[in-house]
């Protein structure tokens, strides 16, 4: 393999590219959108995913196709595939495409998820909300993400999310950790150390490592991010999501891709998860997934950039910015780690 190709311009397809380039393989972006964080790759193609002659072209000139992004319509997935390799594979993209597949696929494999009911239309809330209980929580089953297309129902009068959705039982959780987890196309896998999550206003605020917790829900969590990455006979590095509960751990979804919680990695290890997943579908041996120091990582979202002049002279700040122009409130401008010890 010597080009990757990318589907997606965002700051995870930017770092993907930054990380092939240090592995002397170049790389190919293709983004249907304006594309400013994608400026460092070899060759960037922005065309809409309908656009069948930019898709061929782009594929034509890649060894391989992932993507930093999972919501790629189906009929463009099935054009690059009948050309190219896609990794991961098409089964893990259209489970974590759709929170109804996701969660029956954890369940089917033995995993715990929250209690949830399948919503197609607002008519069938009423039954939904009977099953489940309250409080509970409405997803869309597709495209939502940064807690966007998600409505919580207290006792009040429920509202719709006006499409297809799941109802999800509201689970009290101590806290929110998440495994980055790879696996190579020889089955070989790696695990980061969990991290622990908070969010702020739906968007995830801080990663901090070690999360603190106990070695049997540590343990326990890299495990069941093995037995997704295998059930899925997955390539390439996943983010799973999960809640800790006295009843221990429950996942909340999976992400086919590198994840925003896994960012840490690329100042507390020697191969991050862009390296990883870059590794793992170029059919590279996977790299150690060891920490070496402790990070937290916080996101710079909108004007939180304003603090740049302060981070910039913080000896034990390592930052990340995405090259996205404009600071709106709610885009993630760009990341910092912090080397804790
Ligand atoms: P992401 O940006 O991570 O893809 P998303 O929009 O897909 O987010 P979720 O991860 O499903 O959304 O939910 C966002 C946050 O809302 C979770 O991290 C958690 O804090 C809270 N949450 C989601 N589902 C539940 C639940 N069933 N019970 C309690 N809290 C929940
Ligand atoms: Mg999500
Ligand atoms: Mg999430």
């Amino acid at each position: 393999v010597t080009t990757i190709g990318i589907l997606g311009g965002g700051q995870l397809g930017r770092m993907l590219s930054v990380a092939a380039s240090r592995l002397g393989l170049r790389c190919h972006v293709f983004e249907p959108g304006a594309a400013p964080a994608a400026d460092v790759a070899h060759a960037l193609t922005t065309a809409p995913y309908e656009d069948e002659a930019a898709l061929r072209a782009f594929a034509q000139s890649v060894d391989v196709i992932t993507y930093e992004f999972e919501n790629v319509p189906t009929s463009s997935l099935d054009l690059l595939e009948s050309m190219r390799p896609i990794r991961p594979n098409r089964r893990a993209l259209a489970i974590s495409q759709d929170r109804l597949a996701e969660k029956t696929f954890l369940n089917e494999i033995g995993l715990a998820t929250a209690p949830f009911a399948d919503v197609p239309a607002e008519a069938d809330l009423g039954g939904a909300i009977d099953r489940i209980g309250r409080p509970s929580i409405l997803k869309t089953r597709r495209l939502g993400y940064d807690g966007k297309g998600q409505i919580r129902i207290g006792d009040g009068p429920a509202e719709w999310t006006g499409a297809p959705s799941v109802l999800e039982g509201f689970v009290d959780f101590s806290a929110e950790i998440s495994v980055i987890v790879a696996r190579g196309a020889d089955g070989q896998v790696a695990a980061y150390d969990p991290g622990l999550n908070v969010h702020r206003d739906g968007i995830l605020h801080r990663t901090t490592v070690p999360c603190g917790l106990p070695g049997r829900v540590t343990t326990d969590a890299v495990l069941i991010a093995a037995k997704i990455a295998a059930a899925l006979d997955y390539v390439g590095v996943m983010g799973v999501e999960l809640f800790v509960t006295p009843g221990g751990l429950i996942v909340n979804e999976i992400a086919p891709r590198v994840h925003n919680s896994g960012h840490w990695t690329q100042a507390g290890c020697a191969v991050d998860q862009f390296e990883q997943h870059i590794r793992a579908v170029a059919g590279l041996p996977l790299g150690d997934g060891r920490r070496y120091a402790d990070v937290t990582m916080e996101n710079l979202i909108g004007e939180d950039l304003d603090r740049l002049p302060d981070l910039l002279a913080s000896p034990n700040a390592q930052i990340h910015l995405y090259g996205k122009g404009e600071a709106r409130a709610g885009r993630k401008m760009g990341h910092v780690n912090r080397i804790t010890a």
